[in-house]
């Protein structure tokens, strides 16, 4: 199977605390994996470790078919990797349109920054529609909206997703979860770290369950949702 993300035997530390422990993961290309797990289960680590933000202490990363282990930030965006990361983090104080072409502005190209700004607009008819508004003053769907854009001006080929419906209602919820079937639809593939994981599992071709920083489970969503032992230890919402 063609992947567009490898890991294997991943070890990341904080310190002397060992997040991750030897992971096992794989996103296929044009599709999505759900990276589920408790709190301080090590997803947003091994999302960190991916993007290059976190030291690698041994293990293999590898995006589509490429070894990039150890690699930095700048490098992994090059690859074609993008990240939403945990919380949103716009900048409050910016408009909608000032996030999205500081992200663009990665690009070195002012025409392709503005081309992928209008291409933003389209996808997010509300971020088009607010672009002049601050971003702190979105509510946190749109706000969740904008962290996506923001990763997509890069024009990735990649996403990780870290925790998109976090502190959403069920409604705002499902547009997003929307949003990600068409990216998977766009033929970008899916890293998708979730609370929720029954949603995850519904879209996901994929699914791994961390616990401890390590492989609780990993395989079909139908099989991992049908699980018992597995819903009731790592998957109760
Ligand atoms: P959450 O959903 O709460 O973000 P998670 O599955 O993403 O959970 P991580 O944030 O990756 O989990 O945390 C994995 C482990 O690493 C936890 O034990 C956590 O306490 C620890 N940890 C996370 N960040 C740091 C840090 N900056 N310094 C030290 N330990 C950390």
């Amino acid at each position: 199977m063609e992947t567009a993300l490898d890991i294997q035997g991943l070890h990341v530390r904080y310190g002397p605390i060992r997040a991750v422990q030897g992971i096992d993961l794989i996103v296929p290309k044009g599709g999505i994996t759900a990276l589920l797990g408790a709190n301080g289960a090590g997803k947003t680590t091994t999302v960190m470790a991916i993007a290059g933000a976190l030291p690698v202490v041994s293990g293999a990363v590898s995006l589509f078919g490429k070894d990039m282990t150890g690699a930095k930030p700048d490098a992994i965006v090059r690859a074609g990797v993008a990240i939403s990361p945990e919380g949103r983090r716009v900048f409050a104080q910016l408009t909608v349109e000032e996030n999205l072409l500081l992200a663009g502005s990665i690009l070195g190209d002012e025409k392709l920054s503005a081309k992928r700004l209008a291409e933003m607009k389209e996808r997010f008819p509300i971020l088009g529609e607010r672009r002049r508004q601050m971003a702190g003053l979105l509510s946190g769907g749109e706000q969740q909206m904008l962290a996506v854009g923001r990763a997509l001006m890069s024009g990735p080929r990649l996403l990780l997703l870290d925790e998109p419906s976090l502190g959403l209602a069920p409604q705002v919820v499902d547009q997003i979860f929307d949003i990600v079937e068409e990216l998977k639809a766009d033929g970008i593939s899916v890293l998708l770290v979730e609370q929720n994981a029954a949603l995850a599992l519904d879209i996901a071709d994929h699914a791994v369950v961390l616990a401890n920083g390590a492989v609780a489970a990993a395989g079909a969503p139908s099989e991992l949702a049908n699980d018992a032992v597995l819903q009731s230890a790592y998957l109760a919402a």
